[in-house]
């Protein structure tokens, strides 16, 4: 199989994952990675944890030191987007230039949604979590004793109002569905949570959605669905993001909220792959989309592999991660059609989900151990008997 010129569109996690993995295969041909942000590739997870609070400089954060991209010869442009793919003629166009391919990568993330401006989502004040330099703009505001709005009680919401509370901010996060967590987790998961944040005062009202943010020159406030008022000077929006895949839809390859990929991370077009948050996936018989590391990572290294012809289909093992105050909260598997929770009681709990006897996840709550032998009770196909899991004498290990 030829592979000749490789353009990869997106120098994020999943991008610069292909790229190395295309290299370490032994591609040897033109390999041309194109990136829209200024900054090399880098980590997004400490922007919400470590980088926000000032603890992480930006050389941490780099995925590979700046001249590594170079040695490797792969072509790394930077601060240009990509703005049209022309399959028929294999090209893509980044203002005037113009690059032909004869495999293209799509590895082009998501972009987090926003408030509308309409109704002040666009006030100085109001900021959204995504690229380093959102947060270059956010830390310095983090100042103590001004009061943040946290709009969306997801994990980087919620990683948002701990950094605040550590960096003596006043917090509110409000959260229109029912509970925290609503979508990603259970709710014995939600209820731990929110209870680690009231500990550290943090004010949590759920199931009241935005009326609109307020203030004329600058963010003051934000009325509620309710009619009630906060006092804010500051704003961190965390309401989930959308997949950039309008590149890909552009160019009439099939988009249902991602980019659809095959199991060998193929789009309809065969010299056109993808990886990462922008794409739609196959999992246990749903086409969903991974937004993790995890995923980033293996989905980009099993494109890698089949662009070279190892014709392996990817098989997901999420895992993810959250850090809030102290707490490490660790995820295996993925919860998707589980009918039940077992809880591990204790002081670092962990929640494990099941479909029918099936193990599907495990949420561990400052428990490093329940979390690393769930991962391996999942990934090896096995579900232990809940009854055992839901007695904290039963040491975990005799599972394995
Ligand atoms: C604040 C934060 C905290 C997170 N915490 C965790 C965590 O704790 N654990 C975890 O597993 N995951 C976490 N994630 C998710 C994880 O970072 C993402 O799943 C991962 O970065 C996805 O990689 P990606 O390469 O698909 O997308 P990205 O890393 O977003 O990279 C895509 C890149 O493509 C660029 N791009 C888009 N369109 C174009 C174009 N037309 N031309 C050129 N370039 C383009 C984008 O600007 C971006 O640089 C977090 C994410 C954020 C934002």
């Amino acid at each position: 199989m030829t592979t000749g010129r490789i353009v990869i569109i997106g120098a994020g996690q999943a991008g610069a994952s292909a790229a190395m993995k295309l290299r370490a295969l032994g591609h040897r041909g033109p390999l041309v990675m194109v990136g829209d942000e200024t900054a090399p590739p880098y980590q997004r997870p400490p922007l919400s944890k470590k980088y926000l609070l000032g603890e992480m400089a930006m050389d941490r954060l780099l995925l590979r030191p700046e001249a590594f991209w170079a040695e490797q010869q792969i072509d790394l442009r930077l601060g240009q987007p990509v703005l049209s793919i022309n399959r028929s003629a294999q090209e893509v166009r980044l203002g005037d230039d113009v690059l032909r391919y004869d495999t293209l990568v799509l590895a082009t993330g998501a972009e987090p949604r926003r408030v509308p401006a309409a109704i002040g989502g666009d006030l100085p004040g109001v900021h959204v979590v995504r690229r380093v330099a959102d947060i270059d703009a956010l830390a310095p505001e983090m100042t103590p004793g001004r009061r943040l709005l946290v709009v969306g009680g997801g994990y980087i919401g919620l990683e948002a109002a701990a950094v605040a509370r550590k960096l003596g901010l006043e917090v509110t996060v409000i959260e229109a569905a029912p509970r925290i967590l609503g979508r990603v987790a259970a709710p014995e998961t939600a209820d731990f949570i929110r209870a680690l944040h009231r500990r550290h005062e943090v004010e949590i009202i759920e199931g009241v959605g935005l009326d609109r943010l307020l203030g004329d020159t600058r963010l003051t406030g934000a009325r509620l669905a309710d009619g009630r008022q906060i006092a804010a000077s500051l704003a961190v929006v965390g309401i989930g993001v959308e997949p950039s895949a309008g590149l890909a839809a552009a160019a009439g390859l099939p988009v249902a909220g991602g980019v659809v990929v095959d199991a060998f991370g193929r789009t309809a077009d065969p010299a056109i792959w993808a990886a990462g948050d922008c794409t739609l996936l196959p999992f246990r018989g749903h086409q969903l989309r991974l937004e993790s590391v995890q995923n980033a990572i293996d989905q980009a290294e099993a494109v890698a592999a089949n662009i070279l012809g190892a014709a392996r289909p990817y098989h997901p093992k999420p895992w993810f991660w959250s850090d809030q105050y102290d707490l490490k909260l660790q995820i295996a598997g993925l919860n998707l059609g589980h009918d039940r929770v077992v809880i591990r009681p204790g002081p670092t709990p962990s929640h494990w989900y099941f479909a029918g006897d099936t193990l599907l996840a495990v949420d561990a709550l400052g428990d490093a151990r329940a979390y690393m032998i769930g991962k391996r009770l999942i990934e090896a196909g096995r579900s232990p008997d809940p009854a055992m899991l839901a007695d904290p004498a039963m040491d975990l290990k005799s599972l394995l």
